[in-house]
């Protein structure tokens, strides 16, 4: 799970959602790579993200964990306005173990993991300290 943030205590808004995830039914915080400053992709003048990515085991459903997702980001003052634009916590399910899920509202792999080089960066120190 990628968790991004550039608004507010960006910091804190990443520990939330850590300590969150890893509290979730079924689910435990296996890892989580080191925090990165990114600049903001997209159209939209913004500030700069901090990003982590996360490893998390959990019975949960791809679904189950998204719902739960929105409702974290939400704790955290999460508006939606335009697309890419800033947020307090975004929470992404970047990949679920190996499974492909195509439903409204839920793609995994995530489709921008092939266009993100920091998660794919994150994606790789999380790999080499744990497969
Ligand atoms: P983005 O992360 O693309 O900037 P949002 O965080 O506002 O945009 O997410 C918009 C919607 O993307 C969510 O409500 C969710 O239904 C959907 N979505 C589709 N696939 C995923 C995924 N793999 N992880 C998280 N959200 C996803
Ligand atoms: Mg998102």
């Amino acid at each position: 799970m990628a968790l991004g943030s550039n608004v507010g205590d960006r910091a804190a808004h990443l520990a939330h959602a850590r300590s969150r995830l890893g509290a979730l039914p079924g689910t435990r915080l296996v890892a989580a790579s080191r925090v990165e400053e990114t600049a903001p992709i997209g159209p939209i003048a913004q500030p700069p993200y901090l990003n982590q990515m996360v490893v998390l085991e959990t019975s949960l459903s791809p679904a189950e964990l998204l719902a739960y997702c929105l409702a974290i980001e939400a704790e955290r003052g999460r508006e939606r306005g335009e697309r890419w634009g800033p947020r307090t916590l975004d929470l992404d399910i970047v990949r679920y173990g190996k499974r492909s899920v195509r439903e409204p509202g839920l793609t995994i792999p995530h489709p921008e993991l092939p266009n993100r080089d920091f998660w794919q960066r994150e994606i790789a120190e999380l790999e080499g300290k744990h497969v």
